[in-house]
C-alpha cells in the first residue's frame, strides 16, 4: 500500500473510490472502471468525522478488510492508495494529482451521504472529470421498489413480496483478471499508522478467534453455512447457543461480500436441493430485511437519530447512567442480558435473538432512550450498519416503521428458557453461573441459597415492576397522541 516512486502515467487513469464495498468480486464500480480501458487506481479514505465513521470494533474489522482488499487489488495489478482526511477534499485532490479522467464508486443511501456524493460529482464534472456511480450494495435500490400507490413501503411483508417477485436488478459481475500496473507517484498512508486495531488495552484480543477477514473467508463462510446450518435455519436461527446463522453480517456491513452473491448462491443451493426451499427462502428473507432497512433509511433520512413515529418524541425516557453502565458491562444480574452484552464485548457480534432481548430490556425495562443503545452497538459491533442498526433499534423500541408493538415487552427469563433451554449460551459468557443447573440458570435469584453464586449480582431491577412502568409510560404518549 506504499506509494511507488514514478512519473505520471499516460493515458489518464480512472480512480475507483472504495467505501463500504471492500471487495473485487461483484463490484460494479471496479468492473466498470476496468472495462473503460483506462489504467485504474484504487482509493480508500478514512474520514474519522464522516457520517457513519466506523466505531471501535468495526475499525478492527476494517483493518483486515483493507489489508485483504489491497492484497487482492495488487494481485491483479491495481494499487490501493489509502488516505486519512475529509472525504470531499481528499478525493478531489487525489483525482487532481493523479490527473484522473474519471472517478467510479458504488452508491450510498443515507441523505447526508447522497448529498455529499452529489456535491463531489458536481465538483468533478466542473473540473472536466467523469463521475460514474453504481449499485453495489443492494439487490434493488430504494427508489426501485414502490408500493401499489407508487410510494415507499412502511411494512415489511409487502415490500418483501415485491422484492421476491421482481428479484435483483442487475447481474453479478465476476472478479477481475490481471491488469497492466500503472506507474504513479502517489504516497499512500501506512495502514498501521491509522491504529485501527486497539493496543493499550487490546480489548479486541478475542476477536481474531472469531473472525478471519477477507473475500475468501466470506465466501467460505457462505459455503459452510449453505452446506450445513442453512438446512435447519428456520428453527436454529433463534438459538444463540449454537451456530445456526451465517455470521456474514460484518462482511456485508463493509461490503466484503455482496448481497447479490449471497442471493445467487442461495438460490442455486435451493435449486440443487442442497437446502429445502422453505429454509433457503427464510434466509433470503433476512437479506430482505437488510434491503428493507436501506429502503427505510433512504425514504426517512432522520431514521438514525429520530423516531419514525413522532409521538415517541414525547416518551418519558429516563437518564439512568448507572443502569446504562451495568447494561453495557453485562452486569445487570439478568443472565441472558449479561451473556449477550459480554458476547458483544468479547467477539464484536451478538446473536440476533439476544440483540432483541437486550434492546428491549434497555428501552423498556430501563426506559433508556433507544439512541443510547444504538450508539453503544455502533461502537461495539463489528457489523455496525448505518441502516440495519437504526432500523432494528427503532423496531424493538416500537417507534419505527412496521415496528414490534411497544406493549410487547420481552421477558428475559422466559426468553432465555425458551431459546437457551440448557443454558449453554449463558454458561459460555457468564462463567459465574456455569455450575447452575438449566432449571435455575435464567433466574439465579430464585435458586436455593446454597447454590446461588456469590459473585454474580442480584438483578438491578424488578422485571415485573419495570414492565408495568413501561406500559404506563407508553400509555402516557398514547393518550397524548
Ligand atoms: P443471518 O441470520 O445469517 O442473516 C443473514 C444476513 O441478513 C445478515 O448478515 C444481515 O445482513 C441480514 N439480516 C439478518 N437479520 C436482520 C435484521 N433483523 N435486520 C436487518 N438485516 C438482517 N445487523 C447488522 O448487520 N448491523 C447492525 O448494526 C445491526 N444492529 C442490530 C441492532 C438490534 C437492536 C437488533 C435487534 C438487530 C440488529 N441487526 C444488525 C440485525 C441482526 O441482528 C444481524 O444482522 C444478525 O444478527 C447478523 O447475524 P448473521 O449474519 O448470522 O445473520
Amino acid at each position: 500500500m506504499t506509494g511507488q516512486p514514478a512519473r505520471h502515467a499516460s493515458p489518464q487513469p480512472a480512480i475507483v473510490w472504495f467505501r463500504r464495498d471492500l471487495r473485487l468480486l461483484d463490484n460494479p464500480a471496479l468492473s466498470a472502471a476496468l472495462a473503460s480501458g483506462r489504467p485504474v487506481l484504487g482509493a480508500y479514505i478514512l474520514d474519522r468525522d464522516g457520517f457513519f465513521a466506523a466505531g471501535g470494533a468495526q475499525r478492527w474489522f476494517l483493518a483486515g478488510a483493507l489489508e485483504s482488499l489491497s492484497r487482492g487489488l495488487s494481485e491483479i495489478g491495481v494499487d490501493l492508495i489509502i488516505r486519512e482526511g475529509g472525504e470531499k477534499d481528499t478525493i478531489l485532490s487525489l483525482s487532481r494529482a493523479a490527473n484522473a479522467a474519471a472517478v467510479y464508486w458504488n452508491r450510498r443511501y443515507a441523505r447526508a451521504e447522497i448529498e455529499s456524493d452529489q456535491q463531489i460529482k458536481g465538483h468533478l464534472k466542473k473540473s472536466g472529470l467523469e463521475a460514474h456511480s453504481f449499485n453495489g450494495a443492494l439487490l434493488r435500490e430504494p427508489f426501485e421498489i414502490k408500493s401499489k400507490t407508487g410510494g415507499p413501503y412502511r411494512v415489511y411483508t409487502p415490500f418483501w413480496n415485491t422484492l421476491r417477485a421482481i428479484g435483483p436488478g442487475r447481474r453479478e459481475v465476476g472478479a477481475p483478471g490481471p491488469q497492466k500496473r500503472i506507474t504513479h507517484s502517489f504516497s499512500s498512508d501506512r495502514l498501521e499508522d491509522w491504529r485501527l486495531r486497539p493496543t493499550t488495552p487490546n480489548w479486541a484480543k478475542e476477536f481474531a478467534d472469531e473472525w478471519r477477514i477477507g473475500e475468501q473467508e466470506a465466501a467460505g463462510r457462505l459455503d459452510a453455512f449453505l452446506g450445513g446450518p442453512a438446512a435447519r435455519y428456520g428453527e436454529e436461527r433463534n438459538l444463540p447457543g449454537i451456530r445456526g446463522t451465517s455470521q456474514l453480517s460484518p462482511y456485508l456491513a463493509l461490503g466484503v461480500i455482496s448481497p447479490l452473491t449471497i442471493w445467487n448462491r442461495t438460490e442455486r443451493a435451493i435449486s440443487e436441493r442442497m437446502i429445502p426451499e422453505g429454509e433457503g427462502l427464510k434466509f433470503l428473507s433476512e437479506i430482505g430485511w437488510r434491503e428493507f432497512a436501506y429502503h427505510l433509511l433512504y425514504h426517512n433520512p432522520t431514521m438514525p437519530t429520530a423516531p419514525l413515529r413522532a409521538q415517541f418524541e414525547h416518551f418519558p425516557w429516563r437518564d439512568d447512567e448507572a443502569a446504562f453502565g451495568a447494561w453495557t458491562r453485562g452486569e445487570t444480574g439478568v443472565p441472558i442480558i449479561d451473556a449477550g452484552m459480554r458476547e458483544l464485548w468479547r467477539t464484536g457480534w451478538m446473536h440476533n435473538r439476544v440483540r432483541m432481548i437486550v434492546a428491549s430490556f434497555l428501552v423498556k425495562n430501563l426506559l433508556v432512550p433507544w439512541q443510547k443503545g444504538e450508539r453503544w452497538f455502533w461502537e461495539t459491533l463489528v457489523d455496525a450498519d448505518p441502516a440495519n442498526n437504526a432500523a432494528s433499534w427503532q423496531w424493538v423500541a416500537g417507534c419505527g416503521a412496521d415496528a414490534a408493538p411497544y406493549f410487547r415487552i420481552f421477558n428475559p427469563v422466559s426468553q432465555g428458557e425458551k431459546f437457551d433451554p440448557n443454558g449453554d449460551y449463558v454458561r459460555r459468557f457468564v462463567p459465574e453461573l456455569a455450575r447452575l443447573p438449566a432449571a435455575e440458570i435464567h433466574a439465579p435469584w430464585k435458586a436455593p441459597t446454597a447454590i446461588r453464586p456469590g459473585d454474580y449480582p442480584a438483578p438491578i431491577i424488578d422485571l415485573d415492576q419495570t414492565r408495568k412502568r413501561a406500559l404506563e409510560a407508553y400509555q402516557s404518549i398514547k393518550s397524548a397522541a
